[in-house]
């Protein structure tokens, strides 16, 4: 049964990068949840992490061998405004492991403060470790990039926000935590050393390809406009697109006040703070661009000479939005039907949309009924469903393909609805477990139908209803 071998490569970069710190003891862990796929994804020994000494590392309590505890520094703008010293507040970065060519960050959030954690205590309650859990493996079973949860531990300790909870501790995995402000940092103290070794280790680690500064930045633009593209067509909302959370490697990363939409809003905007709706769900890919303009700023003392470099990196930044819409208009395609959808099928999907707005329409069980019993009673009034089924089928008339097959692809059956994650995680506060255990399982082939999940399609009523979200720190 043998613990993970580590191969901490971000611990071998200049020390000014990171602290080392161990995670802080806890009280009493105990393993509330492992994520035995993602092990062996990983090929570490399921076995192993669910014993005392596995929970003993998942909780922070003793490092195994080989283990390079570090908090991570980062900078960045905070709905905006400028932050020279954030970094890991309330995580470690415990070291790497590599598994058929792949390498795993583990990190530990919610393990105590480091010297980063400013005014915070560092630690996490059991609300927000829980709601990532959920969330990440099911963006990961919809095929969207994102960090993943290996394990879930609860310290027995307790937490105090606006009343005391249950502490935890999320095990994160994530094929890096590079953030657009890990870049941000050293730029702002002038170290260009740093810069570079960050850009070689990034690009190392998720741009084999890239060449130089210009490469790494043209494929992060890329992957971001992929990625919000794949936000988009789930619903999602981040609620936190802050560039500290903004991963350079195109995961979705940090999840705070995130939800998914129910009734289709164009400028939904969940979260507690977010007074400006800077962070709703249309706005999304003109933050990520805005995101992706303050890495290009970064990576300029590496481009050459000032002009030229300012010119490419405007260029490259400029690409987010055909690269983006290029991918909007695949996925949105693929969830009425279309293999290969173009520009010319755009105004037939934001007519949809249009009407799902008009109509009150849920996002995710109107795109889901389109390969079954069609949506029209999801619309206040079904004739405005009606009238754009005639132009669609006339468009998929034209489609050798297998629209149905497409559309259940593409269109989840079940997601992480807001009250639904609220009552997992009530429940939860109380010892049971097994709300989160079924939505997790129901989340794990999302495109699936299962009769004995049906209730978890169902919306929230007036009485369930999220409204908003928090960050839970
Ligand atoms: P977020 O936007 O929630 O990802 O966090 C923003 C910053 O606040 C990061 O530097 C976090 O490490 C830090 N932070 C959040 N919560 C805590 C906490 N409870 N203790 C210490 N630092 C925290
Ligand atoms: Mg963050």
């Amino acid at each position: 049964m043998p613990a993970p071998i580590f191969d901490n490569s971000y611990a071998r970069l200049p020390e000014q990068m990171f602290a080392h710190q161990p995670p802080v003891p806890v009280a009493d862990p105990t393993l509330l949840a492992l994520n035995i796929g993602l092990a062996e994804e990983m090929g570490l020994d399921a076995e192993w992490l669910a014993s005392d000494d596995g929970v003993a590392m998942l909780s922070g309590n003793v490092m195994p061998a080989g283990a390079t505890p570090i908090a991570m520094a980062y900078a960045g703008h905070q709905f905006g405004g400028w932050s020279p010293q954030l970094g890991d507040g309330r995580a470690v970065l415990i070291g790497e492991t590599v598994h058929n060519g792949k390498r795993f960050d583990l990190q530990l959030k919610g393990s105590g403060r480091t010297p980063f954690s400013r005014s915070g205590d560092g630690r996490a309650w059991l609300g927000p470790v829980l709601r990532e859990y959920i969330i990440s493996e099911f963006m990961q079973a919809a095929g969207v990039p994102t960090t993943r949860a290996l394990a879930m531990v609860s310290t027995g300790e307790r937490v105090q926000r606006e009343q005391g909870f249950p502490g935890a501790v999320l095990t994160r995995v994530a094929t890096s935590h590079i953030r657009v402000g890990t870049f941000q940092y050293y730029v702002a103290r002038g170290d260009t050393a740093a810069l570079q070794a960050l850009t070689d280790h990034t690009i190392a680690r998720h741009y084999p390809d890239a060449v130089g500064a210009a490469g790494l930045l043209r494929a992060a633009v890329q992957a971001q406009a992929e990625l919000i593209a794949k936000w988009m067509g789930l619903g999602f909302v981040h609620g936190v697109m802050n560039t500290d959370n903004a991963h350079v490697g195109g995961l979705t990363i940090d999840y705070g006040p995130c939800a998914f939409q129910e009734v289709y809003q164009p400028n939904a905007c969940f979260s507690s703070i977010d007074h400006a709706r800077r962070y709703a769900y249309d706005n999304q890919p003109n933050i990520a661009a805005w995101n992706l303009a303050q890495l290009a700023t970064s990576l300029l003392p590496l481009m050459g000479e000032r002009d030229a470099a300012v010119e490419e990196a405007t260029e490259i930044v400029n690409g987010f939005a055909p690269a983006y819409a290029d991918a909007w208009t695949r996925v949105f395609g693929r969830k009425i039907g279309l293999a290969d959808a173009d520009a010319g099928d755009v105004d037939l999907i934001h007519d949809l949309m249009k009407r799902m707005d008009d109509g009150q329409a849920d996002f995710t069980n109107t795109f889901r009924a389109l390969s079954g019993s069609a949506p029209r009673d999801q619309f206040l009034d079904p004739t405005a469903f009606d009238t754009w089924d005639i132009k669609w089928r006339a468009r998929l008339s034209q489609e050798a393909g297998a629209p149905r097959a497409i559309m259940n692809a593409a269109n989840p059956a079940y997601i992480p609805r807001n009250h639904r994650i609220q009552e997992a995680i009530d429940a939860a506060v109380n010892g049971d477990l097994a709300p989160f255990a079924r939505l997790d399982a129901a989340l794990a082939n999302p495109f699936t139908d299962h009769p004995e999940f049906k209730d978890l399609a169902h919306p929230a009523t007036d009485d369930n209803r999220v409204r908003l979200t928090f960050c839970g720190t």
